[in-house]
């Protein structure tokens, strides 16, 4: 791609080295931005979770230049079965049922094939993290200090893109603190790879276990070791994080035995190298820019897994940005602003549907269950067709919201 004479030279720091942010380094270093990327983790992450590609992922990832290497590791002959504790199984909804044909990777796929397309320029510092940002209307101020060194300094960019996540540092020294912005769904989660496949299931199954406020999900790929995902819903959140992650989740799918899938599946995450155990939450914000200053991703607008479209919008976004900034290569503030005005009636609407969804991914109580069990039933009969598209992830993961 043509490099634009106007913006050349121009020094973005991205900050975050997860999907929204290697993808804003990769687009605005093609329109001849210069990025510096900080990392606060001391090294490159791994494989983590299952993520769904829904079409506005896909079709960035496409113009990006990184589809042909995020891949695709869904299975051909992929059947989901909701399962009980008791090892009774019946057909259940897998992602090949959803409209739109999304794509089952990694999220290390994912941040893999964006990291790779990376030009050597691009400098990434990792161990590092912004401490102070100060600006005026022609550049950004950002104090940055190394984790192990403890050594500061202070540079100048034109713009800081926050791509940091839903506790977004960026954000905290910018905009505020989280507790102004997080709003809790009062859901954990914990995810990470099983060590094999699911004992007494095809290695192609897909599971669901759905009880009343808690599930757990497993999901096959193509290649590599399935994934678990438990959810389970609470009202203390806080009293989730004092006592060890595999505790909480033990606790929670308790006290019933557990029975030998969930029992390999507890030993697995408690086995796991690398795994996640958070709480759920949206980041809700009046507005994502202050000045050159603009946050993005999870940082910004988090979606949750809910959604299932966090990964997706957070390439969208990082591609619009580099669009809108294209189209204003000497106004920034005004590229934000339309960048953000395309963006947010999108992620509104995400963030609306994820508190839907959360009933159909864990339902929240006993009635709830019986709800998604009968829209199960209902989705797998001859009206399919038509519940589908009331119930499932529709409309809004088929969009190319880029191009609409
Ligand atoms: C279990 C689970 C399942 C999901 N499933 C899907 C799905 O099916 N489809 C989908 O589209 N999305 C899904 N998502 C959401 C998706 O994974 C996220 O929305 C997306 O990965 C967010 O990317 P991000 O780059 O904005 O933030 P992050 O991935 O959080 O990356 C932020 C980066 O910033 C770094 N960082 C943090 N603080 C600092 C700091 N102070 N200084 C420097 N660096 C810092 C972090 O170390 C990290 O590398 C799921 C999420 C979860 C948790």
């Amino acid at each position: 791609m043509m490099r634009n004479s106007t913006t050349r030279g121009r020094r973005v720091l991205v900050v975050g080295l997860g999907i929204s942010g290697i993808a804003t380094a990769l687009r605005l270093h093609r329109l001849g931005w210069e990025p510096v990327i900080l990392e606060r983790a001391a090294a490159r992450r791994s494989g983590g979770y299952a993520v769904a590609l829904f079409g506005t992922g896909v079709a960035s990832a496409a113009r990006l230049g990184v589809l042909e290497a995020v891949g695709n590791r869904l299975g051909p002959a992929v059947h989901t079965f909701e399962i009980d504790r008791r090892g009774r199984r019946r057909k259940g909804l897998g992602l090949p049922d959803l409209p739109g044909g999304p794509r089952l990777v990694l999220r290390g796929d994912v941040e893999n094939a964006l990291y790779s397309a990376l030009p050597p320029d691009v400098e990434v510092r990792f161990s590092t993290s912004p401490v102070a940002i100060a600006q005026d209307e022609h550049g950004v101020d950002v104090t940055t200090r190394h984790a192990v060194t403890g050594a500061t300094a202070t540079e100048r960019f034109d713009l800081v893109v926050g791509a940091d996540g839903l506790r977004s540092t960026v954000r905290q020294l910018v905009f505020g603190p989280h507790a102004d912005f997080l709003h809790p769904m009062n859901y954990m989660i914990g995810a990470c790879v099983l060590r094999r496949p699911v004992q007494g299931h095809a290695t192609s199954d897909g599971l669901v276990l759905a009880e009343a406020g808690r599930s757990a999900w497993v999901f096959p790929f193509v290649n590599h070791n399935p994934t678990v995902l438990f959810s389970y819903r609470v009202d203390d959140v806080a009293g989730q994080f004092r006592r060890p992650a595999i505790e909480s989740i033990r606790a929670a799918f308790g006290p019933e035995p557990a029975g030998p899938v969930l029992s390999q599946l507890f030993d697995d995450y408690a086995a796991a190298e690398e795994r996640l155990f958070d709480s759920v939450e949206q980041v809700r914000m009046d507005r994502w820019h202050e000045g050159r200053v603009v946050l993005l991703g999870d940082a910004a607008w988090c979606l949750t897994l809910y959604s299932g479209m966090g990964a997706s919008t957070g390439m969208a976004g990082a591609e619009l940005l580099g669009n809108m900034l294209e189209r204003h290569p000497d106004d920034v503030l005004r590229a934000l602003i339309e960048w953000e005005a395309k963006l947010r009636p999108f992620t509104a609407s995400l963030q609306q549907t994820a508190t839907t969804m959360r009933q159909l991914f864990t339902p929240s109580g006993e009635l709830q269950r019986i709800v998604r069990a009968t829209i199960l039933r209902l989705m797998n009969s001859p009206a399919a067709p038509i519940f589908r598209r009331l119930v499932g992830p529709g409309a809004l993961t088929e969009i190319d919201i880029v191009a609409a």
